[in-house]
């Protein structure tokens, strides 16, 4: 059986990698010149099944009503993407409600716990040179509601297998010397130890490498313009090559993969979410940071790569938009120095690289991935704020659905079937 896999992002490359050890045939089609190239390209770098929550937590209508707007707000509705999110607003509202919300966080971190136990096999592959580094995740709190919130998130995480410290100002600079400056801020924090993080486009180098080594055949520069659908299949795809077939198809064309499916009548709940990075070099700081840290106050995360830091956050709604909005930049050299005021001397602002991606992201914050009602069409999309934490359990398990083996999980919960 011969699969075409459409997108070469974190996570057309981990089901075509996975595929292929099933001893299938497959090929991948990429529209950029190399992989990993679109959403995969700078993020925030972590893996963090500690921060498997969907963003749709009860309250998030109120808050995102309040933010509509506004330029500075961490969750940034623009006016004009409103239309464009009527029908899957609601329903990310419905998810929202205490019993959706608990039931679809359990299964992203159940998924996320799958896949970085397939990272490490993944890294038997491709090796560890991607920045990769197993220090945990800490999560800073500036005030003791936000921490006796955080108390209940992470009372589920253990439940389901994800361990913690809870952690006062004086251990969490214990754990990242680099944070003392701001040691008489902090209300408290935890400790993720198992999180791990990388650079997520040299990844996707490595395993495209690892893919082309092991016979996936990968064509970049291959812009799909439709899918081809005769009946309940798809029959091939047309795109700049003209028309290519196989005998399955797996759409892994993160946002994108809205308006391809919706093209042959498949409707996806899925959106893009903007969100902006920094990589800034902090090689001339001796006391640079080694653990990457999320700060809930400033929504934001600082992850160290190698001797770079990769500072990531805020979400905005306003379509395929790519514009770098410098408002929302400037705003990201701000928290980093905010978190750590002794880089302000070493911040070089000229070098820094700066980048936003979109987020495919569903309406119950969970991904779409397995079967479609087109016999011979598979999904891998939609994890949104976590693709790179669930890209090897998600491109794994799709890739046993196609290859008829039993998965490791139960699939029934990220398949389109569950929208009824
Ligand atoms: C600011 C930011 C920070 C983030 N931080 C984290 C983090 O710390 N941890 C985490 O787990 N996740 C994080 N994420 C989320 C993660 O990066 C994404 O979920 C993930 O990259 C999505 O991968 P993908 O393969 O689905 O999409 P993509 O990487 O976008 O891949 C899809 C590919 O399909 C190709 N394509 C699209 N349309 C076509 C077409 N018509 N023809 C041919 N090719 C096509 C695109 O060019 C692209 O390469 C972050 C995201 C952002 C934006």
């Amino acid at each position: 059986m011969h699969v075409m896999v459409i997108g070469g992002g974190l996570l057309g490359l981990t089901t075509a990698f996975s595929l292929r050890r099933h001893g299938l045939s497959v090929s991948l089609l990429e529209q950029e010149t190399g992989p990993g190239r679109a959403t995969s390209f700078a993020n925030g770098g972590m893996l963090h099944a500690s921060q498997a929550n969907p963003w749709n937590e009860p309250g998030v209508f109120w808050h995102a009503l309040k933010m509509l707007g506004k330029e500075d707000a961490a969750l940034l509705v623009r006016y004009k993407a409103l239309p464009s999110l009527l029908g899957w607003g609601m329903q990310f509202v419905r998810h929202s409600r205490p019993d959706r919300y608990l039931h679809n966080f359990e299964q992203n971190a159940r998924l996320a716990a799958y896949s970085l136990a397939c990272m490490r096999e993944l890294r038997a592959a491709v090796g560890s040179d991607y920045d990769y580094s197993a220090r945990g995740t800490l999560k800073l709190f500036r005030s003791p509601e936000a921490v006796a919130g955080a108390a209940t998130m992470c009372r589920q995480l253990s439940e389901w297998g994800v361990r913690f410290e809870a952690v006062n100002g004086q251990r969490a600079v214990e754990l990242e010397p680099a944070l003392g400056r701001i040691e008489s801020l902090l209300a408290g924090g935890l400790y993720f130890p198992d999180d791990e993080a990388g650079d997520a486009q040299a990844f996707c180098a490595l395993l495209a490498g690892a893919c082309v080594a092991r016979g996936v055949r990968i064509e970049y520069g291959v812009k799909i313009d439709r899918l081809l659908r005769s009946g309940d299949r798809i029959e091939g795809v047309l795109g700049s090559r003209g028309l290519q077939t196989a005998d399955a198809y797996v759409l892994a064309a993160g946002p994108w993969s809205a308006p391809l499916a919706a093209g042959i009548g498949l409707k996806l709940p899925l959106r893009p979410v903007k969100g902006y990075s920094l990589t800034l070099c902090a090689h001339g700081w001796a006391g640079r940071p080694g653990l990457p840290v999320i700060d809930d106050s400033l929504h934001a995360a600082v992850c160290p790569l190698g001797d770079r830091l990769r500072v990531a956050g805020t979400a905005e709604f306003t379509g395929f938009d790519l514009t770098l909005t410098p408002g929302r930049i400037n705003n990201l050299f701000s928290l980093a120095t905010q978190l750590y005021p002794d880089f302000a001397p070493h911040l070089d602002r000229e070098a820094a690289v700066r980048w936003c991606g979109l987020r495919p992201m569903s309406s119950d914050g969970v991904a779409l991935m397995g079967p479609t009602p087109l016999h011979n069409l598979y999904l891998n999309t939609g994890h949104g704020q976590l693709g790179w934490t669930l890209a090897a359990g998600a491109g794994q398990l799709v890739a046993d659905q196609i290859a008829r083996q039993s998965p490791a999980l139960d699939p029934a919960p990220y398949q389109l079937a569950r929208f009824g």
